[in-house]
């Protein structure tokens, strides 16, 4: 249930950052989702409404926007960065799949497009992250 626990941190995330920022009411939190990332949109959805549901006060009726955030990787090597969208397309489906829920994956299947280097990591476009949020003092 990762993704009921992760629906909560970043309500509570947008609560305390609310609170901070002295707003009365949050109507709107934008959620930034990697496209690499180990959880089921979907199910993470249905958690922050059910939760959503469960307040009162400061968010009540809030709006909730994902976003999905392109993946780019870098090679350690020779500096070359790629998306994970243009690395997808080579790979087939069973390897993509792999790829979604275990990142790490990623590392096994993927060498570098320029100088064939498998020694690159993941600039952005991992985990999920508040982008913005909007309220009303
Ligand atoms: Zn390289």
């Amino acid at each position: 249930m990762h993704e009921w626990a992760l629906a909560e941190s970043i309500l509570t995330a947008a609560v305390e950052a609310a609170e901070k920022e002295k707003l009365k009411k949050i109507t709107e939190i934008k959620i930034g989702m990697g496209e690499l990332q180990q959880i089921e949109q979907d199910i993470f959805e249905f958690a922050l409404d059910e939760i959503i549901k469960s307040q009162k006060d400061k968010l009540k009726n809030v709006k909730i926007k994902i976003e999905t955030i392109k993946s780019t990787l870098k090679c350690k090597n020779c500096e070359n960065t790629w998306k994970f969208s243009d690395m997808k397309k080579k790979l087939d489906e069973d390897e993509s799949e792999a790829i979604h829920f275990i990142p790490e994956v990623a590392f096994v299947h993927t060498r570098c497009p320029k100088c064939g280097s498998p020694d690159f990591e993941i600039t952005s476009g991992r985990g999920v992250s508040i982008t913005q949020i909007k309220g009303e003092k």
